[in-house]
């Protein structure tokens, strides 16, 4: 990544996407396109197969790909929350849904977010894999916690105190260190 990126809130995913040769590139990444309705079926086969990694197994992808994300970002690590809102951009230019910082506190440290329309919530409902009230945005916190912890050089957890599924007017999330 160049030093000189833009500022968050000024900068455009779309503009990095480059198709070539049956290959969409993000810089140097490759990357392609899932629909929504395929990410169901991916619920709905692992909800066959092994219901009870769901929770965990989404956290965990989530959590490899905000770790990695943050790789990328290395050459903002000097300024964390300027990094951690470039990634928020990330997060909602690529259709995860729309999220703010409400607060970043690097003294505790801790950081919320509150988060609308968020793609994980949407596909629960579509799925119909749950039969109750619950947070459903695993992969989402995942990827938080991920870029947190490289971000501040240590183990962070996420937690979604409030979640759009369940009838909340918001996803609320909390990034906490693993532990004190
Ligand atoms: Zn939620």
């Amino acid at each position: 990544m160049k030093t000189d990126m833009p500022k968050a809130e000024e900068y455009s995913l779309m503009e990095s996407l480059e198709s070539k040769n049956g290959r969409l590139g993000l810089g140097d990444s490759r990357v392609v396109l899932m629909t929504e309705q395929a990410y169901a079926f991916l619920l709905q086969v692992i909800n066959e197969h092994a219901p009870q990694a769901i929770k965990y197994a989404f956290y965990d992808m989530g959590y490899r790909v905000g770790q990695e994300l943050m790789g990328t970002l290395k050459d903002r690590a000097d300024d964390p929350e300027r990094a951690f809102k470039y990634f928020v951009e990330t997060f909602r230019q690529a259709g995860y849904g729309d999220i703010t910082v409400t607060s970043f506190d690097l003294s505790k440290p801790e950081a919320r977010l509150r988060g609308t329309n968020l793609f994980e919530s949407g596909l629960a409902k579509q799925s119909g894999i749950y039969r109750s009230p619950r947070t459903v945005d695993h992969y989402s916190r995942g990827m938080f916690a991920g870029f947190m912890s490289v971000l501040l050089g240590r183990e962070v957890v996420c937690e979604e105190m409030a979640c759009e599924f369940r009838g909340d007017g918001a996803c609320e999330f909390i990034i906490l260190p693993f532990s004190t």
